[in-house]
């Protein structure tokens, strides 16, 4: 696929680089752009369906582009309904806690 990553003045203050998921919010139309789905690594569950762009690790999820939300919320802290802690509610995104769960989706292969 040619042009996926073509420069443009539109893109000019980001080429050279391809972000990772968690520092930028690039149009989808520039960079790759999927859904994945986040479970609960403990029992399973559905946890998110979530938009991801780039190829990185999820770290984050922006708010804005979780599809699909069936986490249990109490205050900042997000959970599975098995009581799993899965992240912590930022601002702009969800601090995701590195091995609570497993994200299935192509975005993630190398
Ligand atoms: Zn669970």
């Amino acid at each position: 696929m040619s042009g996926v990553y073509r420069q443009s003045p539109r893109c000019s203050n980001i080429t050279g680089r391809i972000p990772d998921d968690n520092t930028y919010h690039p149009s989808p139309a520039i960079f790759l752009s999927l859904m994945i789905t986040v479970y609960c690594a403990a029992c399973g569950k559905k946890l998110f369906r979530y938009q991801k762009i780039g190829k990185g690790r999820l770290l984050h999820c922006w708010h804005t582009r979780i599809s699909s939300d069936y986490t249990v919320r109490e205050d900042d802290d997000v959970y599975c309904s098995c009581g799993q802690h899965i992240g912590v509610i930022e601002t702009k995104w969800i601090n995701m806690h590195g091995g609570s769960f497993t994200v299935k989706g192509s975005a993630l292969k190398k």
